[in-house]
């Protein structure tokens, strides 16, 4: 042990510094001590990286569709509206009729529009953004729902059957996302898809927004 005679204000912070950086007082702890306090440690790493990827990783594989569709809606969120005659038509090929507010089973009128085609035709998303349903719907049959640009929800419905989408996953506008059929309330009828738009979770004519 150093006794520090020396008064200046250096050497006392010096002498602190050598004291407080190597514990010189304590004698290190022998050889088996240290080796057992590393085997220690690395029980300790391996337990928690098995932990990770027995727990952890498999929950991490489920999270990252929800974690990124919540990002992407919330993103969507921010920006405008569709405009009018800003979306492709679901069925490009078809000729479009506004058949927006007609008259319909149960005294309700119509929240959107019908595009007849031959059954099987694919149906093209009017619009990029998040899948959050693909499922079957007492009116709609098998009906597709689609999060867009400013929250718009786009309504796709009477499928035949579905292309290759779940919910949260990302389209652009274009992307087929099924087939047309008659499924729901429009069996009986033609073959068509039923095109809504619901913003604040109120219909709008989507007629209006399409391209011709
Ligand atoms: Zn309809």
């Amino acid at each position: 042990m150093v006794v520090n005679s020396n008064a200046n204000l250096y050497g006392d912070l010096i002498w602190f510094l050598k004291g407080f950086m190597m514990q010189s007082s304590t004698p290190p702890p022998p050889l088996a001590e240290r080796l057992l306090s590393h085997l220690f440690k690395a029980i300790i790493i391996i337990a928690g990286l098995l932990a990770i990827s027995l727990f952890i990783m498999p929950l991490l594989n489920k999270a990252p569709s929800i974690v990124v569709a919540t990002w992407q809606k919330m993103t969507l969120l921010q920006e405008e509206l569709p405009a009018v005659r800003s979306l492709p038509s679901p069925l490009p090929e078809r000729h479009l009729v506004d058949t927006w507010g007609g008259a319909r089973s149960e005294g309700r009128s119509h929240e959107g529009i019908d595009i007849f085609a031959p059954r099987g035709t694919p149906i093209q998303a009017t619009t990029k953004g998040v899948v959050s349903k693909v499922g079957d719907d007492r009116l709609g049959g098998r009906v597709v729902f689609l999060i867009g640009p400013g929250g718009a929800a786009h309504y796709y419905a009477h499928l035949e059957s579905y292309a290759d989408i779940k919910p949260n996953d990302w389209v652009n506008a274009g992307d087929v996302i099924g087939y047309v059929g008659n499924s729901g309330n429009a069996k009986g009828t033609p073959p068509h898809v039923h095109y809504g738009v619901y913003i604040n979770g109120s219909a709008v004519n989507p007629y209006p927004l399409l391209i011709k």
